[in-house]
């Protein structure tokens, strides 16, 4: 397995591969969503789950990661929960195919 680039995470300051980490992004109006794609233009921010999404939408915390004053869309925790649990079913299904 190559090592791929390490991210982050906003939430848990845990450092894991960019490929297990969920990257948000910000709309030019300041709603923050989940990048689907993974390369939506300007700031990124990492999180690795819906708890520490959670916990970046506490005491400002996401404006502070994007630099400006910025919330989270609604239903952005969720949608970060169906995310990772969308890569758990994929990451098992590429080890039991070896
Ligand atoms: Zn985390």
């Amino acid at each position: 397995v190559t090592p791929g680039p390490r991210r982050t995470c906003l939430g848990c300051r845990g450092v894991r591969d960019q490929r297990e980490l969920i990257r948000l992004t910000r709309r030019p109006e300041g709603a923050v969503v989940v990048d689907a794609r993974g390369r939506a233009g300007g700031r990124g921010a990492y999180v690795c789950g819906d708890g520490c999404v959670e916990r970046l939408m506490k005491g400002g915390r996401l404006s502070h990661a994007f630099r400006r004053p910025s919330r989270a869309e609604p239903g952005l925790v969720s949608a970060v929960r169906e995310r990772v649990e969308g890569m758990r079913i994929e990451s098992n299904a590429t080890s039991s195919r070896r």
